[in-house]
């Protein structure tokens, strides 16, 4: 069964028929994924070298088309809600869905579609064309409903008891990898079906933003970066705190991370309707370029999250689009300090009528643990 409301999917595929029309294009394919659940609730078992995808026109309505052998499970997902056609093997799928396109027409098409079915479509219709989701209507996706945003605030709340458990595990004397895989667990523990990412970066590890979790094992006077998240009943989470192992964090370690706290408090001060992505970025990376540590912030503030943990709006410099309410982001601001320690927190944020309401609620001072 789908998580969605035939109700909430209608309104999904009207809204993004509309902003086809706006866009200037004239449908939509998505294909199995998060685009695909989003709009017709189906959870496609498994992305495979056969041809499944819908169809958004831009004045019609939708059509699935779905390989013969996975029609049951479609038709139960989708709900009788988008008129299914199938395909047996043996057949061109490409030259079925191409004859629902118009000749010569322009369609955004799912980012993570695979190469051989976009090839396929270019071969049956080479007259048409097509533009990545994320480039023509990146924002799809990125106002939630009120069910998301409920959704949203769960995992968060998961994730937030899973880093309050994690600081009771002795992190002295064990690998990375260990406190990594404590985490996956508490996180498991607290309702998440996936875990996306648990990056434990200690001490030099952690001027490295997209370390994961290794051997290195982590001593007295280390700074640890925890960066984890995941899927809680369809949505995601991904939160970030950094750690000092010890009692008495050194005055350095102590104002770099104070001034991270600022930087993210600040952002997260400037979130309301209206507000461009990048003006997000801007806060967050003034406070620290003023506090003398500019140079050391070396990525975007932000990124959305809902079916997936990464995806758009993303608070970064040329991001023009206004943050709505029902926008849903992290602001994760970070400093790295080559070959020594790093500092990032994290927290995602819901857009309101007026502000912004934290869905990751832990304590920002600089914890220690042993
Ligand atoms: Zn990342
Ligand atoms: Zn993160
Ligand atoms: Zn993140």
């Amino acid at each position: 069964m789908s998580p969605f409301s035939p109700a909430e999917l209608a309104g999904r595929v009207e809204r993004a028929a509309e902003e086809t029309r706006a866009a200037g294009l004239n449908g939509l394919i998505i294909t199995p994924g998060p685009d695909l659940l989003y709009f017709s609730g189906y959870a496609s078992s498994a992305a495979t070298e056969r041809l499944t995808a819908l169809l958004i026109p831009a004045e019609d309505p939708p059509v699935l088309l779905v390989p013969k052998l996975e029609t049951a499970d479609a038709k139960g997902a989708a709900g009788g809600l988008v008129k299914i056609i199938d395909w047996m093997d043996g057949m061109d799928p490409y030259a079925i869905f191409g004859e629902m396109l118009l000749p010569a027409g322009r369609y955004g098409i799912s980012d993570n579609t695979s190469a051989v079915h976009l090839l396929g479509l270019q071969a049956a219709m080479p007259e048409s064309s097509y533009a990545a989701l994320s480039s023509a209507m990146p924002m799809l996706r990125a106002v939630k409903g009120p069910e998301e945003l409920t959704r949203l605030g769960d995992a968060g709340q998961a994730a937030d008891q899973a880093y309050q458990e994690v600081l009771r595990v002795p992190f002295a004397g064990r690998k990375e990898a260990e406190v990594a895989s404590d985490l996956a667990s508490l996180l498991r523990k607290h309702g998440h079906s996936q875990v996306d990412f648990t990056s434990v970066g200690s001490g030099p590890n952690g001027a490295n933003p997209h370390h994961e979790a290794g051997e290195r094992v982590i001593s007295p006077g280390d700074v640890v970066v925890l960066d984890f998240g995941g899927i809680k009943d369809g949505y995601g989470s991904d939160t970030t705190r950094t750690v000092f192992v010890g009692d008495e964090p050194p005055a350095e370690i102590r104002r770099v991370h104070e001034l991270v706290r600022r930087a993210q408090q600040a952002a997260f001060d400037a979130v309301r309707p209206g507000v461009e992505c990048q003006e997000i970025d801007r806060v967050a990376r003034q406070v620290i370029a003023d506090g003398g540590y500019g140079e050391y912030f070396i990525h975007r503030t932000g990124h959305g999250i809902g079916l997936t943990t990464h995806e758009p709006p993303y608070m970064v410099e040329g991001e023009t689009h206004t943050l709505r309410p029902g926008m849903c982001f992290s602001i994760e601001p970070g400093i790295y300090l080559p070959g020594r320690f790093g500092v990032r927190i994290e927290d995602i944020v819901a857009v309101t009528e007026d502000g912004g309401e934290r869905l990751n609620n832990t304590s920002h001072s600089l914890a220690t643990v042993s």
